[in-house]
C-alpha cells in the first residue's frame, strides 16, 4: 500500500507542477505579456489544459485511489494519508465525470461568451450577450447533471467553488442578513454627510502609491522571498507554489484606496498560501479549503484590520512619508473614517463592507432563478434594476454598470458569488474567536504588530491547507458553523458609531 500511494504521489507530483508551470502563464497573461502575446498564450494555456487534465484523469489514478483509499482513511481522519486521498478523490471524481467533448464545448463556449460580453459590456447592450448567457445557463445544467444528477443543480454547481455548501443553507442565510444590514444602510442614508472620504481624493504619484502597497503587505507577514506584488487592470493573486505566490494591485491617480485595498485584499489571500505547509507542496491539500476560507482571509486583512481604527493609527505615518505634504491636516480619526466612508452604489467591486453583500445576494437570486428556469435570461436586467432600487435605492443608468458589470457568468461561473458573503461573514467570525484568544488586538494594530495575528491565523485556518471541507476547518478552528449574526454585529456596531446613528 506504501508503495501504491508513493505512486499516486508521483502522479499527482506531474499534475501539481504542470498546474504550476500554467499559474505562472496565466500570471504573466495579466500583468506583463505583451498584447499580441495574447494568441499564442491562449494556444499554450490550452495544450497545456489538455495534458493536465489527460494526466490527471488517467484511469491508473482512478485504480490507485480506489485501491488504497480506505487503507489511508484507516490511518485517522486527520492523518495526512487520509486527507491527501479525500482531497484528491474530490478532485477526480468531478474531473473524470465530465465528458472530454462536454469540456470542450463549455470552454469553447466561455472563449465566445468573454468576447460577446467584452463586446457587449463596452456598448451597454444587453441583447448582445443574451444568447450566450443563455448558453451558459444551459450548459451550468448539464455540467450539473454529470457532477451530481442526485442533487439540484445549483449544489452540484456551487460545490464546485465552497464544498458542502448547499442552496438551502444559503436561503436560509440571505434573509437573515439582508434583515440584519438594511437598518444600517438606512442609519447611513440619514446621516450620509457625516463621514468623510476627502482625505483620499487628490493627485497621488502612482509609483508612490506601489511603494506604500509594497510597505503595507510587507508589515502584515508577506514574504518578498516568497513572492511578488505587480500591476495589473484587475487585481489577483496567482503564482506557481507556495514559494512563489503573486499578488497584484492597481492605480487611481485620484482615488488612493483602490491601491490600498487592493494590495490589502490580495495579501490576505497571498498569505493564506504562504503558510500552506511546506510538506503539503504538490499535494492535493495544498492551498485554501474552499474560495469562501478564502475570501475570509482577504477580507479579514482588507476590512477587519484595514479598515479599523488602530490601523489608521499605525498607517498614517507611512501615508505621511510616501505622499509628502498630503496627510499633514489629516489626522487618525479623519483617516480611519475616510476608509469607511459608506454610499450605496451600482457597481459590485467599488462596494463598501456594508453593501457589498447585497450585491451578492442579487446575483444569487438571479442565478438560482435563471437555472430553475422561473426567471428568462431577457428579463434578467429589468430585474437586476429593480432589485437594486429594492437592496440599494440606485437604478443603473444603462446594463453596462447593471447586469453586464460582472465576468463571472461569460466565464461559465454560476454558483460563484455567494463565496464572497461566505467569506464576510466567516471574517467576522474568525475575528470574534481571535479576540477571545489573543485579547485585544486593537493594542497590537496600532503598532503594526501583525505577527500574532497572522499566527493564530495560520494555526487555527492556513495549517490544515485542503485537508478539510470548509465547514469542517471552521467547526475545527473556532468551533462554529457559518453565521451571519456576528458580521452583521460587527458592521452593526461599527456603522452607527462612525454614522452617529442608534440601532
Ligand atoms: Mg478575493
Amino acid at each position: 500500500m506504501e508503495k501504491k500511494f508513493a505512486e499516486l504521489r508521483r502522479r499527482f507530483e506531474e499534475v501539481a507542477a504542470l498546474g504550476s508551470a500554467g499559474g505562472l502563464l496565466g500570471w504573466d497573461q495579466r500583468t506583463y505579456m505583451p498584447p499580441k502575446g495574447a494568441e499564442a498564450r491562449g494556444k499554450a494555456l490550452a495544450a497545456l489544459e489538455e495534458v493536465l487534465h489527460a494526466k490527471f484523469t488517467a484511469p491508473e489514478t482512478g485504480r490507485l485511489i480506489a485501491e488504497i483509499y480506505d487503507w489511508a482513511q484507516a490511518k485517522g481522519h486527520d492523518s495526512f494519508e487520509a486527507s491527501y486521498l479525500r482531497a484528491l478523490k474530490r478532485d477526480y471524481d468531478k474531473e473524470v465525470k465530465l465528458p472530454a467533448e462536454f469540456v470542450a464545448e463549455f470552454s469553447l463556449a466561455c472563449t465566445a461568451a468573454y468576447e460577446a460580453w467584452h463586446k457587449a459590456r463596452a456598448a451597454s447592450d444587453f441583447s448582445a450577450f443574451a444568447p450566450h448567457l443563455e448558453k451558459m445557463v444551459r450548459l451550468n445544467l448539464r455540467k450539473a447533471q454529470y457532477l451530481a444528477p442526485a442533487l439540484q443543480p445549483y449544489d452540484a454547481l456551487l460545490d464546485l467553488y465552497e464544498p458542502g455548501m448547499t442552496r438551502a443553507k444559503l436561503d436560509a442565510l440571505f434573509p437573515e442578513l439582508l434583515a440584519g444590514l438594511k437598518p444600517v444602510i438606512r442609519g447611513i442614508a440619514a446621516n450620509k454627510d457625516k463621514v468623510s472620504d476627502a482625505p483620499f481624493r487628490g493627485d497621488f504619484d502612482e509609483a508612490a502609491q506601489l511603494r506604500l502597497a509594497d510597505e503595507l503587505v510587507k508589515a502584515l507577514g508577506f514574504d518578498f522571498e516568497r513572492g511578488r506584488q505587480d500591476k495589473s487592470a484587475h487585481p489577483f493573486t496567482g503564482g506557481s507554489s507556495r514559494n512563489d505566490v503573486r499578488i497584484t494591485t492597481r492605480t487611481l491617480k485620484d482615488w488612493l484606496p483602490s491601491c490600498v485595498y487592493a494590495s490589502l485584499h490580495e495579501c490576505g489571500h497571498a498569505l493564506y498560501e504562504l503558510g500552506s505547509p511546506e510538506e503539503f507542496e504538490f499535494t492535493p491539500v495544498a492551498g485554501g479549503a474552499g474560495l469562501g476560507l478564502h475570501e475570509s482571509q482577504s477580507r479579514f486583512w482588507e476590512n477587519v484590520i484595514g479598515r479599523s481604527r488602530p490601523f489608521a493609527r499605525w498607517a498614517l505615518p507611512l501615508y505621511r512619508k510616501h505622499f509628502p505634504g498630503k496627510f499633514d491636516g489629516v489626522s487618525e480619526e479623519d483617516l480611519y473614517r475616510a476608509a469607511n466612508h459608506s454610499e450605496s452604489s451600482l457597481i459590485r467591486v467599488e462596494a463598501d463592507e456594508v453593501t457589498y453583500n447585497l450585491h451578492i445576494a442579487l446575483r444569487y437570486e438571479l442565478e438560482t432563478l435563471l437555472l430553475d428556469g422561473k426567471l428568462k435570461v431577457k428579463d434578467a436586467p429589468e430585474l437586476w434594476n429593480a432589485k437594486m432600487k429594492e437592496y440599494l435605492g440606485v437604478t443603473p443608468a444603462n446594463d453596462a454598470e447593471g447586469v453586464l458589470q460582472d465576468v463571472h457568468w461569460s466565464q461559465g461561473m454560476i454558483g460563484y458569488f455567494p463565496t464572497y458573503t461566505l467569506g464576510n461573514l466567516v471574517s467576522a467570525q474568525l475575528y470574534g474567536a481571535m479576540k477571545a484568544d489573543l485579547g485585544d488586538t486593537d493594542a497590537l494594530v496600532a503598532k503594526g504588530e501583525f505577527a500574532p495575528i497572522l499566527g493564530w491565523l495560520g494555526k487555527k485556518i492556513h495549517v490544515h491547507g485542503r485537508k478539510y471541507l470548509p465547514e469542517e476547518l471552521l467547526q475545527k478552528a473556532i468551533g462554529e458553523k457559518i453565521q451571519v449574526r456576528p458580521f452583521v454585529e460587527y458592521i452593526g456596531a461599527k456603522y452607527s458609531e462612525l454614522y452617529g446613528f442608534r440601532l
